[in-house]
């Protein structure tokens, strides 16, 4: 079986990969379970900060990688939070500092539309000139107040379109089938099953 590395150490978003990839001819195995660190993600765009942790991975263990970044972004703030979800409210930051300081930002503003985005990329090796590259966008809008207790990060300010739910209102199940992160997987897997 074809071994592939996935440059995350999130324990909830391997599961997940794990899940939406099963049913291909591969071991996706952990980039900590082989040593590798995480490394600095630089870049002013989810794509390039995506191809940097694959290729960090990649050339650490010289398999073919696979690597996703995501975030949220804010239509009336020019896309943030952005690369900077994660530390959206500074390094030391959690979900509830990050949520708070985008609730804040938005106190004056009647736009509230957002989307979550996902990149992922799969490289066949660290030097690979033809990169794999997909993309998931989720559509929603910032509420004004926190709804629901499930999920992570930015889900219980984020309201679904389509369902008129929060992110973290949603079934955990539901979530997965829809989220920017399993549109992405699901192109992903598609150009998988031609290559490999
Ligand atoms: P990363 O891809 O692990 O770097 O995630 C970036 C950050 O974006 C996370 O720490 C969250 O703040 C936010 N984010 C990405 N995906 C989701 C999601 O599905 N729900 C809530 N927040 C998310």
């Amino acid at each position: 079986m074809k071994k592939i590395v996935i440059a995350t150490s999130n324990n909830k978003k391997l599961k997940e990969i794990e899940f939406l990839l099963s049913d291909i001819e591969i071991e996706i195995i952990p980039q900590s379970d082989l040593g590798v660190e995480s490394c600095e993600e630089p870049f002013n765009t989810f794509i390039e900060n995506a191809l940097v942790k694959a290729r960090f991975a990649s050339k650490k263990t010289n398999l073919p990688a696979i690597a996703d970044d995501s975030g949220l972004c804010v239509e009336s703030l020019n896309g943030q939070p952005g690369v900077l979800s994660a530390r959206f409210a500074g390094e030391k930051r959690s979900d509830e500092d990050n949520n708070d300081k985008l609730l804040n930002n938005l106190k004056e503003k009647k736009n509230r539309r957002a989307h979550y985005y996902c990149a992922i990329v799969f490289l066949r090796n660290f030097e690979d000139p033809q990169p794999i590259i997909t993309e998931g966008i989720w559509q929603g809008e910032i509420l004004k107040t926190r709804k629901g207790n499930n999920g992570f990060g930015y889900d219980p300010i984020f309201m679904d379109y389509k369902t008129d739910l929060s992110a973290a209102e949603l079934p955990t199940k539901l979530k997965n089938r829809i989220s920017h992160r399993a549109q992405a997987l699901q192109k992903l897997k598609q150009k998988l099953k031609i290559l490999l």
